[in-house]
């Protein structure tokens, strides 16, 4: 998508040869209309799919999620990321480590929202090492729901997270693939 490229080039700065700070774009601000694009192009792509919701995972997935639900005209369910003590027996958690805080977070999801009969598209901002994504799977796969697809934003490619998954046999489809962030440079992938 080169809209996003461009903007990235623009907007994004590299924190390290890891990690790419995205702040006015996905993690802590919006552009409703790119957003609204992004959402266009993940219901093109995935167009055909009996989808009956789409999921993701607080709180950066949720405006990209929002956007391609309204297009598909399906619900929006969000994965809550919290540390729980307790156990909550109306709803799936999965424990996954976090890129970006360096702690492990639970990922809950009610099973009053995630039903054997869904069908549902997975959508997320960014995917590194894979273990967001991972975690929410197991989710979708505890719940009994179908999968149509994942959908992300961004992936680093240079890191396993989304080769991993498509080995696996997942359909994953990313909007801007990054190869590099070495030397400060941020190259982008096919
Ligand atoms: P993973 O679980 O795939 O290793 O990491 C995915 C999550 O970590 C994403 O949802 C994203 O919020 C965060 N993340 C991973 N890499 C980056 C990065 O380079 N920059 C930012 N801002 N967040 C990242």
């Amino acid at each position: 998508m080169d809209i996003l490229k461009e903007r990235i080039l623009k907007e994004a700065s590299v924190i390290n040869p890891g990690v790419l700070k995205l702040d006015s774009l996905l993690n802590h601000g919006v552009d409703p209309q790119l957003t609204m694009e992004m959402g266009k192009e993940f219901a093109r792509r995935f167009e055909g799919e009996k989808i009956t919701k789409v999921i993701t995972v607080e709180a950066s997935g949720i405006p990209v999620a929002f956007a391609t639900a309204l297009l598909l005209g399906v619900p929006l369910v969000f994965a809550r990321r919290k540390k729980t003590l307790l156990g909550e027996p109306d709803a799936y958690i999965e424990r996954v480590p976090s890129f970006t805080k360096g702690i492990v977070t639970d990922l809950i999801v009610s099973r009053e929202l995630l039903r054997p009969d869904d069908t549902v598209l997975f959508i997320d901002d960014i995917i590194a090492n894979g273990d967001a994504a991972r975690g929410l799977l197991k989710i979708i796969e505890k719940s009994g729901a179908a999968l149509a697809g994942i959908g992300i934003v961004l992936e680093k490619s240079f890191q396993a997270g989304g080769q991993t998954l498509r080995e696996q046999g997942y359909r994953l489809e990313t909007l801007v693939k990054i190869k590099s962030l070495d030397n400060n440079e941020i190259s982008f992938g096919d």
